[in-house]
């Protein structure tokens, strides 16, 4: 047995799964997780010794590469000073500084430590400042799990929705309306019939929890007039997407601004920092000043601070996102030119530091579109590419990360991986 495959059993003995978190599991594409034991720049080695290029970054925050010596520095550093006061820090003020120089519609912003915690707390902000309950959310889009985001489509058009998780009771969704994504029609129509209930609308302006998808333009400049329009509050989860796709997040790729925004992943550089933030006088309803409670033991943790600080200061490295983008194209271009040479219904797409692969003929803007793709070749590639050193996301309804120490050569050891791997599973 592998090394990988014992820790997997004696890991299921004291732990459901024998994970920390479900996707972790290899439940949707089979066989056994593998336990990493260490990551450097663009790679990590398994348990078994086996060294992979990793193409999920931790889930998006590893975009300098693993282990960067100047995060790193900093984090011993911070950790000799003292691990957690309960008692606020000029490290949190500078993060905060910082976070609203990069992101000019968050005047300001509260640290929390999970992207989890960053939607939640925007959600019942923008409830309390609104005084209103119901609010809307996309098919496909994940914004953590709060009971009132675990949510799916009700079965009538424009119904309340249903929850996807068990323990979450229906009281608790029945606010919640959730709509198809990139459908503008369906947007006007629930604002028509709701539009002065609606305390928010809730949105990953690049989706990357359902493969990745892109919003159309026109789909986010419509939800945020109707928004305005309706006195509703629009939030941008960009806990993936934000310092990913652009050093302003989505919102300065589409050039809109929100009222609010979730922030996570990238921010904390590999340690539990998330954040969310936008209009002072939204902001101001928040405890201690205003009505709307939240709190943090551990929020704004100043070694989590010293990782989140240094990795936005290195990511405004000048050329920073245009290299990152390039090696994102390289990748997603190479992947392209295999599905034409091997004519096989296979595409791949990329904005900034994210990209999507998918096994159907054109990339999918939908929701119904992405699960309508092979989820069978996808386990196989997923399985053959593993096998030859390639770590890709164990699901074919997540989105993949490039960091910047992927290097040409990196990307093209992929690209050939690949070519191996499309043939095997085409014959
Ligand atoms: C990862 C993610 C979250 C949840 O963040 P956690 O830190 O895992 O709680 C929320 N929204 C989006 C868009 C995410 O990708």
């Amino acid at each position: 047995m592998s090394v990988n495959e014992t820790l997997f059993q004696r890991a299921q003995i004291t732990t459901p799964g024998g994970v920390n978190s479900p996707v972790r599991a290899f439940r949707s594409v089979g066989g056994t997780p593998r336990f990493i034991k260490k990551a450097l720049g663009p790679h990590f080695w398994d348990a078994d010794d086996k060294q992979y290029i990793d193409y999920i970054g931790s889930w998006g925050p590893a975009i300098l590469g693993h282990a960067h010596p100047e995060v790193i520095a900093a984090v011993q550093y911070a950790a000799t000073q003292g691990l957690s006061f309960g008692a606020p820090t000029e490290a949190e003020i500078l993060m905060a500084e910082e976070i609203c120089k990069l992101v000019p519609s968050i005047e300001q912003v509260r640290l929390v430590s999970s992207g989890t915690e960053a939607t939640m707390s925007a959600l019942r902000l923008a409830r309390g400042a609104t005084k209103r309950d119901k609010i809307i959310k996309f098919e496909g889009c994940y914004h953590g799990h709060a009971d009132s985001l675990l949510v799916k489509a009700g079965s009538g058009l424009l119904t309340f929705g249903n929850p996807t998780s068990s323990g979450v009771p229906a009281d608790f969704t029945k606010h919640t309306l959730v709509l198809n994504y990139n459908d503008c029609e369906q947007l006007e129509n629930a604002f028509e019939e709701f539009g002065d209930e609606i305390a928010c609308v809730i949105v990953e302006p690049v989706a990357g929890n359902m493969n990745l998808i892109k919003a159309t333009e026109e789909f986010l400049h419509s939800m945020r007039r109707l928004c305005t329009a309706h006195g509703s509050i629009l939030i941008f989860d960009e806990v993936m997407c934000g310092f990913r796709v652009a050093l302003g997040g989505a919102q300065s790729i589409y050039n809109i601004t929100p009222d609010l925004t979730a922030l996570g992943k990238v921010i904390g550089g590999g340690l539990p920092v998330a954040a969310f933030g936008g209009k002072a006088e939204i902001m101001a309803h928040l405890a201690p000043l205003g009505g709307v409670y939240q709190a943090g033991t551990l929020s704004g943790n100043p070694v989590a601070v010293a990782a989140g600080l240094t990795t936005l200061k290195l990511i405004q490295a000048p050329d920073f996102y245009s290299h990152l983008s390039k090696q994102t194209q390289k990748l997603v271009d190479g992947l392209n030119n295999l599905a034409k040479e091997l004519q096989i219904d296979f595409c791949a797409d990329a904005i900034g530091g994210m990209f999507g692969i998918y096994f159907c003929k054109e990339v999918p803007v939908s929701f119904d579109q992405v699960m309508r793709a092979d989820a069978d070749m996808f386990k196989r590639f997923f399985h053959e590419m593993l096998e030859l050193g390639i770590y890709l996301a164990p699901s074919a309804f997540e989105a993949g990360f490039v960091s910047a120490q992927h290097s040409d050569s990196v990307i093209e050891t992929t690209i050939n991986a690949a070519r191996v791997a499309l043939r095997k599973i085409n014959m």
